[in-house]
C-alpha cells in the first residue's frame, strides 16, 4: 500500500511555487474534493501535497478599479454562489456554482481546483466561457494569463505545465443584463449530462457555451455573433447547430452521445428564451 505523501501547508504563494518546482511529482491541493477521492481510489500517487488554502492572495473575490472582478483560485464554490457583486451578465457564475453537487462539496471545492481538474462534466468551465473569463497562472519562474476558451485542451487536460498553478480567474466588468446556467442532470447535484451557460447583456451582446459534450466546453465566436444579433427561433437553431457540430460527446452511465447531441440546440434555445424573459421582467 502507498504511504501518505508529505503535506506542506504553505503560508505564501512564493513558498508554494518553490515547493512545487523543487519536488518532482508534488501536486497542489485545494479543497481535496477531487484529489483526495482520486488518491483513495489509487488513481494518483503524489510525491507530496502542497496546500494552497491558507495563502491569503488566493482567497476571496475583489472588484478592480475598472469594475472587473478577480476571483482567487482558492475561493470556495459557496462563496461564489453567494456573492452579490457577481451580477448582471456575470450572474452566470453564481448560478452555476449553486448547482454544483451538494452543500458539503460546495463548501470544500474551489474554482481553481475545479478548472485545473478539468472534468468535462464540471459546471464552471462553460459558465466561465460564457462570462469571458481569463485565467491567471503562476509558476516559480513566471506568471501568464490565458483566455478560458484556450485553457482546456483535452479530457482532464489543460495548458497548465508541471509546477504551474491557477492563481485567479479574471472577469470583465459585468454588464447590465442576465447570466443564466441551465443544467440537465440525472438528479439534482449530479454531474451535468449537458449544460448551457449564457450571458446576455442589455445592449444585445451575448456569449454562450455548452458543457458535458466533449473534452472542452463548446463555444465559438460565430455562435456568439449570431445570438448577439438575432434571437429569433431560427437564429437560435442555427447557433445550436453550430455548437452541436463542435461536440465530441461519449456514451457513459449518464447518457448516450446521441442524446447529448440532441439536447444541445433544445437547451440553448430554452436558456436564451429564459434569459429574454428574465430581461423583460427586470426592465
Ligand atoms: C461527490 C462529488 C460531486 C461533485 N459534483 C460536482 C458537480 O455536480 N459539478 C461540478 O462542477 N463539480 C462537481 N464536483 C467537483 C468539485 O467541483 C470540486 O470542487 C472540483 O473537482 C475541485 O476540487 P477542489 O477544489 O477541492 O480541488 P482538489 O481536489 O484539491 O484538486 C483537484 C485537482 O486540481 C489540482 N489543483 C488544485 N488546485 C489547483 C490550482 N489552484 N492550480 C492548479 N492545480 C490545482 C490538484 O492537484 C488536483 O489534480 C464534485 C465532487 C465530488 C467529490
Amino acid at each position: 500500500m502507498a504511504s501518505n505523501p508529505a503535506l506542506f501547508q504553505s503560508p505564501t504563494l512564493t513558498e508554494a511555487l518553490d515547493l512545487l518546482a523543487a519536488i518532482p511529482g508534488a501536486r497542489p491541493l485545494s479543497g481535496g474534493a477531487s484529489l483526495v477521492a482520486m488518491m483513495n481510489a489509487g488513481l494518483v500517487e503524489p510525491a507530496a501535497l502542497v496546500s494552497l488554502t491558507r495563502i491569503p492572495e488566493l482567497r476571496g473575490i475583489r472588484v478592480t478599479a475598472d469594475g472587473g472582478v478577480i476571483i482567487g483560485a482558492a475561493t470556495r464554490h459557496n462563496e461564489i454562489a453567494a456573492d452579490p457583486r457577481l451580477c448582471g451578465t456575470a450572474a452566470v457564475l453564481p448560478h452555476a456554482a449553486a448547482q454544483i453537487a451538494g452543500m458539503a462539496v460546495r463548501n470544500m471545492g474551489t474554482i481553481g481546483g475545479a478548472i485545473a481538474h478539468a472534468d468535462p462534466g464540471l459546471d464552471f468551465p462553460p459558465a466561465l466561457a460564457a462570462a469571458g473569463a481569463v485565467v491567471e497562472l503562476a509558476s516559480a519562474a513566471a506568471r501568464r494569463r490565458v483566455p478560458i476558451r484556450e485553457f482546456f485542451v483535452d479530457w482532464y487536460a489543460t495548458v497548465l505545465t508541471p509546477g504551474e498553478i491557477v492563481i485567479a480567474v479574471h472577469l470583465p466588468k459585468p454588464k447590465p443584463g442576465v447570466g443564466l446556467y441551465l443544467k440537465h442532470a440525472r438528479v439534482s447535484g449530479d454531474f451535468a449530462i449537458v449544460s448551457v451557460a449564457v450571458s446576455l447583456a442589455r445592449d444585445g451582446e451575448a456569449h454562450v457555451a455548452v458543457g458535458g459534450c466533449g473534452p472542452v466546453p463548446l463555444a465559438s465566436a460565430e455562435a456568439d455573433g449570431i445570438v448577439s444579433s438575432d434571437l429569433s427561433a431560427s437564429a437560435l437553431a442555427h447557433a445550436g447547430d453550430l455548437l452541436t457540430a463542435l461536440a465530441n460527446p461519449v456514451d457513459d452511465v449518464r447518457a448516450t452521445a446521441d442524446y447529448r447531441r440532441l439536447l444541445i440546440p433544445r437547451m440553448l434555445a430554452r436558456a436564451l428564451n429564459d434569459c429574454m424573459a428574465a430581461s423583460r421582467s427586470v426592465a
